[in-house]
């Protein structure tokens, strides 16, 4: 049966909402009865997308965070957008071990999660205009 549906959301960029935005996300996927590890990598790829929308998209201040769930045809559509500082080079920044963070607390992979528990993960950005993050997943229906 084909089934469509979407969600969206939006909220300062403190990180206290990280866990909110990943919680209402696998609340939304779970009308088309994931697997436990579904719900599990998408929770996962969820918070790295806020998380550097929060640290490295809005450094110094607080910013929006927008983010769109969208279904069709058993496949799951997250967009995660901000209005932040945007990416020069998008293709070094995917790079595993890439950071622009300059402590140790960062290890650069963010994106390789993200790659790796999503079928999908494109990046769209223009420095001083923001970043668009769009993973998309199959989630087979029961
Ligand atoms: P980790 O995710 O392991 O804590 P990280 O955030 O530095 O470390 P990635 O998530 O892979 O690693 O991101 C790589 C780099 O891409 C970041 O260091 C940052 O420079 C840039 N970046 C990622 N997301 C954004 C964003 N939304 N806005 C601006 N820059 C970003
Ligand atoms: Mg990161």
């Amino acid at each position: 049966m084909s089934k469509e549906n979407y969600y969206k959301l939006s909220f300062p960029s403190r990180s206290v909402n990280e866990s909110f935005a990943r919680m209402t996300i696998a609340s939304f996927c779970m009308q088309f009865d994931p697997t436990i590890e579904q719900i599990n990598d998408i929770k996962t790829a969820v918070s790295e997308a806020v998380t550097n929308c929060v640290v490295h998209a809005y450094p110094d201040s607080i910013g929006t965070i927008y983010i769109t769930a969208t279904i069709k045809n058993g496949v799951l559509k997250i967009t995660v957008k901000d209005k932040g500082i945007g990416i020069p080079d998008i293709s070094r920044a995917m790079e595993p071990m890439f950071t622009t963070d300059s402590g140790s607390e960062r290890a650069g992979l963010g994106f390789a999660v993200m790659q790796a528990f999503m079928d999908k993960v494109k990046v769209y950005s223009t420095p001083g205009k923001g970043t668009r993050v769009v993973m998309t997943k199959t989630i087979e229906q029961g």
